[in-house]
């Protein structure tokens, strides 16, 4: 068999698409332009790429950018001064603040210092509790991408058996519960799993979010499961800087029905998904019907 890849690329660039004409509609119809703010606390060239490009895209669908960069030895309650001006600003519908934050900061504290609407990283305490309940939330940029891909591929996911390997709270547990959601029999694995090769097999969906090059070999796949390939690992190969998933690509899509590749597969689906929950927020905030299709 030889799996179906699911592009990433074009798919984001379809919810950019959907994203824009509702950012158009609400400026024309409500007089309102959706606006993200994202703040960035030092030098990290990472996370310097990342927030250019979100600036970039959220630019590119019409919304208004507020880019807000801080000295690395910025003092905690400067931050939180600056989160609280955002929180009140009706100009701003999303709050981004780029993680990893430098360590004399307290990265939960200033997260949960975010108005739980304008989290659009879903990472506020109310919004995990929520999502955890199966209430209205902000939901995590890549877990909802990786569940609007399987639902593209698969339609329903009702009763499939899902593996989710990684059970960190950015990626992991949010994918489970999204996954449980949508009435999975979900298994989350991690690095004290017993015997990860039977686990994987029995799978229908495997999400593989780990951060370790090539793991998953194609012989721990079951034949016609979809793969979802949330890793990024930069390795040197023949002598070249390459980008690989947490699963062997190779010897993966021969096996599976489809598979994400990685460059190309979740990672550009991050983004997108950042806009989407922008406008949802924007909606919500002005009490105005939500976009469909960008939201779990
Ligand atoms: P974390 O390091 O926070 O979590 C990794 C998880 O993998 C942990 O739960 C860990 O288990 C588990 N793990 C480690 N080793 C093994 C093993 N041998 N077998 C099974 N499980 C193992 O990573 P993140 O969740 O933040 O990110 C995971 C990957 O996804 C990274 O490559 C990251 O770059 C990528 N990523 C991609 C994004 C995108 O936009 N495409 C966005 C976010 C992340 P334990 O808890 O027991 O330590």
């Amino acid at each position: 068999m030889t799996a179906k890849i699911i592009d990433g690329k074009a798919f984001a660039a379809g919810i950019r698409a959907k994203v824009a004409g509702h950012v158009a509609r609400l400026k024309e119809e409500n007089g309102i332009t959706p606006g993200l703010a994202v703040v960035l606390v030092g030098e990290d060239p990472a996370s310097q790429v990342y927030v250019r490009s979100k600036g970039k895209m959220t630019v590119e669908v019409g919304m208004n950018s507020y880019e807000h960069k801080l000295d690395e030895g910025v003092d905690q309650g400067a931050l939180l001064a600056l989160i609280d001006r955002l929180n009140n600003d009706p100009e701003v519908h999303g709050i981004l603040v780029q993680l990893p934050l430098p360590r004399h900061l307290d990265a939960d504290l200033v997260i949960n210092s975010i108005n739980p609407e304008k989290d659009v990283d879903g990472f506020h305490i109310s919004n995990v509790g929520l999502l955890g309940t199966g209430q209205k939330s902000m939901v995590p940029c890549t877990p909802l991408g990786s569940l609007m891909m399987l639902r593209d591929h698969l339609g329903s996911l009702s009763g499939l058996d899902a593996v989710v390997i990684g059970r960190s709270n950015i990626v992991g547990k949010p994918m489970a519960q999204l996954l449980l959601g949508d009435s999975c029999t979900v298994t989350i694995a991690h690095s004290r799993t017993k015997d990860l090769p039977v686990v994987v097999r029995r799978a229908d969906i495997v999400v593989a979010a780990v951060g370790r090059p090539e793991m998953v070999p194609g012989d721990w796949i079951k034949p016609g499961a979809t793969v979802i390939d949330v890793g990024i690992n930069r390795i040197e190969r023949d002598g070249k800087k390459i980008l690989v998933g947490d699963v062997e690509f190779a010897s993966a899509s021969k096996v599976a029905g489809a598979i994400t590749p990685v460059p190309g597969g979740v990672g550009p689906m991050t983004i997108a998904c950042l806009l989407a929950n922008t406008v949802t927020a924007c909606c919500r905030a002005n009490g105005l019907t939500e976009p469909e299709g960008l939201t779990a």
